[in-house]
């Protein structure tokens, strides 16, 4: 029997406001533990919170760019449930009338195009963070745990996915295209390794054909788009496993183990009734009219899809075009170096290249590196000129990574400039003729493939620095006229 995995994703990001959702509190995770707290974010009693109204705005855009209806109600509820870093036993969030509802986004598997429905955006608070002390930073192996409520209060988005997603693959991708949204919009800094966009994976399996879902697990812990995949490989597997033997599978909660490529059962899975959810009598209904919606529907940026479209239109495939979508900053780059002449390709391999593996090297961004639209354009230009090639080009943009200078900067103190000078070529070139009579013999007789091998000499001889293109020329020019 083959089976069919069901996914849906449930999304949450931080939204980077200014204050948190119902205080006036910043939000600023440099800052020292229990220094951005007030007594309506410590829970103290007595404390009523008010709705951030930037916060709203920013939900709206979120439900807006996932063509959800935004509702012209939206009404807050007390989830209830006792954790130490909740210090009021209660979370604010939404449950049964949230701002955003019904929506989609489509997305792209290895060139497959689905899309995926989207049930609710919801807006909500987050949660203090727990630091368990002692090894594995679990808390069943911890001597003692200790709690920053600087994070309780930021406001936080729920994005819930229709059960549609059928891979791995395809809960990567959507991550990944609802990540790049969010980044677009400019409404939360989406760090998947850090936390400000954390996802849990709903999986089951059903036997090929077969209408009904079956019994789903909830993964949690997965903080990167490889884990998000591995995890779900790794539970579609068990899960099959399972049901091939018989047996049933278990609906629960399942941790993922990033090192040991393993889920393992941490609780089984809460009901609604649990969480005894009611409206929040402390807070009015978030009312939303035409005016409001409309504005902040004037102002959506360009979404990825969109500026993935733009990009094909450009040139460059697929693969680049997606990359480079999903990236605001590294899109924005790349298209300043564009706008300034430089070859889009060209460019767009360094930047997803090179660039991207750097970045990620050093654990940085883009913006807090030398490289810009006019450093692109100029190394650019110096190879459609000749004075470098493209490997030359790659040393070079390492160099600029590194504080050396300017692409022309780094390229002379480097030596990396290419001889594309005929005059200064053709007595190299005529020096490798004369050393190789049986190669040039070769040639005469029209065998093209002894051309590379002089084409390499002319380069040892000149230490890689000659324009392979001109050299070829060259001898081609020279033989066939000899
Ligand atoms: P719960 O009540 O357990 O929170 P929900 O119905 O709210 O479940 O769904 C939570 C998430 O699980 C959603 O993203 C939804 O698409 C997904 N989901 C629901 N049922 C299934 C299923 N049978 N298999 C996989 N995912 C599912
Ligand atoms: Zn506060
Ligand atoms: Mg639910």
């Amino acid at each position: 029997m083959t089976y069919e995995p069901v996914i849906g994703i449930e999304t949450h990001v931080e939204l980077t406001t200014a204050s948190k959702m119902f205080c006036g509190c910043p939000v600023d995770f440099g800052a020292p533990p229990n220094t951005n707290v007030c007594p309506v974010c410590l829970g103290l009693p007595g404390a009523l919170p008010v709705v951030n109204g930037r916060a709203v705005e920013y939900a709206m855009t979120i439900g807006l760019a996932l063509n959800c209806t935004i509702a012209g109600r939206s009404v807050f509820s007390r989830k209830n449930y006792f954790y130490p870093d909740m210090p009021k036993n209660y979370q604010i969030s939404q449950y049964e009338e949230p701002l955003c509802v019904d929506g989609y986004l489509d997305v792209e598997t290895d060139g497959t195009a689905s899309r995926v429905g989207i049930t609710r955006v919801h807006m909500e608070e987050d949660t203090g963070k727990s630091t368990h002390v002692g090894v594995g930073g679990r808390i069943a192996d911890a001597s003692h745990s200790l709690i920053d409520f600087n994070r309780a209060g930021v406001p936080l988005m729920e994005v819930v996915s229709e059960p549609d997603i059928r891979s791995a693959e395809e809960a990567r991708a959507f991550v990944a295209e609802l990540r790049g949204a969010v980044l677009r919009l400019g409404v939360s800094d989406a760090k998947l390794e850090e936390g400000s966009m954390r996802f849990d994976a709903n999986v089951s399996l059903r036997a090929v054909g077969a209408e009904p879902f079956g019994t789903k697990v909830e993964v949690k812990n997965m903080n990167s788009l490889r884990s998000l995949q591995r995890a779900l490989e790794h539970e579609i597997e068990r899960q099959a496993a399972i049901l091939e033997s018989g047996g049933e599978v278990l609906q629960e909660t399942r941790h993922w183990d990033e090192e040991a490529g393993t889920t393992t059962g941490m609780r089984s899975k809460e009901e609604a009734f649990d969480y005894r959810y009611f409206d929040e009598p402390d807070l009015v209904p978030v009312e939303v009219d035409d005016e409001w919606r409309t504005r902040v529907a004037g102002a959506l940026p360009e979404l990825p899809a969109q500026a993935r479209g733009r990009y094909l239109e450009m040139g460059l495939d697929a693969t680049t075009a997606g990359l480079l979508s999903n990236d605001v900053e590294v899109g924005l780059v790349f298209e300043a170096a564009v706008a300034t002449g430089a070859d889009a390709q060209m460019v767009a391999n360094w930047l997803t290249g090179e660039v991207t593996a750097l970045l990620r090297r050093e654990d940085t961004t883009l913006g807090a590196t030398p490289i810009d639209g006019s450093v692109l354009a100029e190394l650019s230009a110096m190879v459609t000129d000749g004075q470098l090639s493209a490997s030359a080009a790659k040393d070079v943009l390492a160099g600029v990574l590194a504080g050396e200078g300017r692409p022309a900067e780094v390229a002379a103190s480097r030596d990396l400039i290419q001889v594309s000078d005929a005059g200064e070529l053709e007595p190299v070139i005529d020096g490798v003729l004369a050393e190789n009579d049986e190669a040039v013999a070769k040639l005469k007789e029209g065998d093209e493939k002894v051309i590379g091998f002089l084409v390499g000499q002319v380069m040892r001889a000149t230490g890689g620095k000659a324009d392979p293109g001109l050299v070829n020329q060259i001898i081609k020019a020279r033989v066939g006229g000899g």
